[in-house]
């Protein structure tokens, strides 16, 4: 067979060829220890935690290295494209302070662009350079058409199956289509029948048309090894994270090229990932079962491996079951990043709290350094866990809550007022008052054992609402201790004697004796010692109080409570409730 026919044959508008492009891409002019990497994702219009978590180290890696972070859109399934999708993935990753450097972004307008020289971005604008790398291998004897129809391939797998044998094309079953002469094939373009390009694997078994034929194990010159394990040829692979990895080698036939030319996920990533210059690969652990298909297409393609970083899946433990499983899209809503946009979690938390689980050595490291810049932490990927990465609302609820202490409060009302204006517009015109939001977020924050009440924003409107009367509500009861007549009595006398600018000990003197002369035990152990001998104790009498001014049983101090509430709505409060 003349492949130099052949290839002109299936690709005649292709006059560009591998070296061309290698010269258009030249190596990054970067240090060598420089990182880089990029976010693959196709744009379905969903962005999810594991998203997140890979762009995370992405980042980390790129940024940490003095490297390159760009975002590459894996478009090549139309079928999935959704409208705005990449818009959402910018913006959602830019909100936890994950920016790219190059590939397809958006413009200071918020318009598509793309940046760099490595492009396009989209791989459906690629079409051409897949092409050239397809009809080089062509070229070669590397790569065939094959024509064999859905009918055809069912048939194979039925026999396959029957045979107990491993199913595809490859081997015995690969030879028909890898013999079809020039004539064949030129027929069969001519009568308009579709077809694939596939390579022609040189399998897993020790033959001597392999590298193996000296029949021991044997490094490639393109960053892994070989090894005969009893005739079969294992592929042997060094991935950051997981550590050495050994696999049968490809003996499929995959396909590179589908019939309407758009090459496959595989092909796609060793052309791209090589002109591109990507130097780290993270990706999610379900493509490690394909790591024998990258492997054998890098070799044929003469590409130096990437570093690969196959990430471990996430996981929770389920509420009802009490199992760890899989995080899922229509069972856990904390999935899609948008969730902690709509709750409002504060970006650093999720940020810190991403660390917390994907780098074994960062709650160390925090303790260590309690106010360090997140960005000081050395991230690496040996400290990652292969096994699943249990996430845990729970545990991000309290790592938010110590963020959230270390963030001033203004910056805090800021983060409020933002939010409020993307998810709870109706709250915006109270929360813009920003003095005020300010010393509501800062109370009892700057004790020696701060308030860590504060979560998320969602929450935290929830927690703060009573200090704006339109949201204030009385939520619990009196104590049991108080009777409505001695609540009555004691908010007659509390507002009798209120002074607003009383300070704390002159107001809770004030409280004290109306605790005395209603009955009541100014010493909660003298309660507690002889209950017989009182009504309750002060503390009963402070929660009736705090029930008229704040509504609720647990609270802040209610004397700071009501410096920020101000006289006129606190003594608006107590008189609403004497009858
Ligand atoms: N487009 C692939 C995905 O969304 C990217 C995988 C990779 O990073 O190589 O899963």
């Amino acid at each position: 067979m003349d492949y130099n026919k052949l290839a002109e044959l299936l690709f005649p508008e292709i006059d560009k060829t591998p070296a061309d492009y290698e010269a258009l891409y030249p190596a990054r002019d970067k240090a060598d220890d420089a990182i880089i990497t990029r976010l693959g994702p196709s744009p379905t219009g969903f962005i999810h935690l594991g998203n997140l978590y890979g762009a995370f180290v992405d980042e980390r890696l790129a940024h940490q290295s003095g490297g390159t972070f760009y975002l590459r859109i894996e478009d090549t399934d139309d079928k999935r494209y959704v409208e705005g999708a990449v818009e959402t993935i910018i913006n959602s990753l830019k909100f936890f302070d994950i920016n790219f450097d190059e590939g397809a972004l958006l413009d200071a307008d918020g318009n598509q662009t793309e940046v760099g020289s490595y492009g396009p971005y989209f791989q459906s604008n690629r079409g051409p350079v897949y092409q050239a790398f397809v009809k080089d291998l062509v070229k070669q004897g590397k790569a065939y058409p094959c024509f064999l129809t859905e009918e055809e391939i069912a048939a194979i797998r039925e026999q396959q199956e029957a045979n107990k044998e491993t199913t595809g094309i490859y081997g015995k079953y690969a030879e028909k289509s890898r013999n079809l002469t020039f004539e064949e094939i030129e027929a069969n373009i001519a009568a308009g029948k579709p077809y694939v390009v596939r390579i022609k694997s040189k399998g897993n078994k020790v033959d001597p048309a392999h590298c193996l034929e000296c029949g021991k194990s044997c490094e490639s010159k393109y960053g892994y090894s070989f090894e005969n394990r009893d005739g079969v040829i294992y592929i042997k692979v060094n991935d950051a994270i997981r550590g050495e990895l050994a696999m049968p080698a490809n003996e499929q036939d995959v396909i590179i090229l589908k019939a309407n030319g758009i090459p496959t996920y595989h092909f796609a990533h060793a052309v791209d990932d090589h002109l591109m210059r990507t130097t780290h690969v993270v990706r999610g652990e379900e493509w490690l079962m394909s790591l024998p298909i990258h492997v054998e297409l890098f070799s044929f393609l003469g590409f130096d491996l990437p570093t690969y970083c196959h990430t471990a899946v996430l996981m929770k433990v389920d509420d009802e079951t009490g199992n760890k499983r899989k995080l899922s899209k229509r069972k856990d809503p904390e999935l899609s990043l948008d969730y902690y946009r709509n709750e409002g979690y504060h970006p650093q938390a999720v940020k810190e709290y991403l660390l917390t689980i994907l780098n074994s050595n960062f709650e160390e490291w925090r303790a260590e350094n309690p106010d360090a810049d997140i960005d000081e932490f050395k991230f690496t990927t040996d400290k990652m866990s292969s096994g699943g990465a249990l996430f845990d609302l729970n545990k991000l609820n309290d790592v938010s809550k110590d963020v959230l202490l270390k963030i001033p409060a203004n910056e805090l009302a800021d983060f409020m007022i933002g939010w409020a204006r993307e998810f709870k517009p109706e709250v915006l015109s109270l929360l813009e008052d920003k003095e005020y939001l300010t010393k509501i977020l800062d109370l009892g924050r700057n004790d020696n054992k701060p308030r860590k009440d504060l979560i998320y924003a969602k929450q935290i409107f929830e927690f703060i609402k009573y200090f704006y009367a339109e949201h204030f509500t009385i939520e619990e009861p009196y104590p049991e201790q108080v009777s409505e007549e001695d609540a009555n009595e004691i908010l007659k006398r509390y507002l009798a004697t209120y002074d607003h600018s009383d300070d704390q000990s002159q107001w809770f003197e004030k409280i004290r004796e109306i605790t005395a002369d209603l009955g009541y035990a100014v010493k909660p152990k003298d309660y507690k010692k002889h209950p017989e001998d009182y009504k309750g104790s002060v503390a009963h009498v402070s929660t009736a109080i705090r029930i008229a001014i704040v509504g609720r049983s647990q609270s802040p101090d209610v004397w700071e409570i009501q410096q920020i509430l101000g006289e006129e709505e606190t003594k608006r409060r107590i008189n609403a409730l004497i009858k």
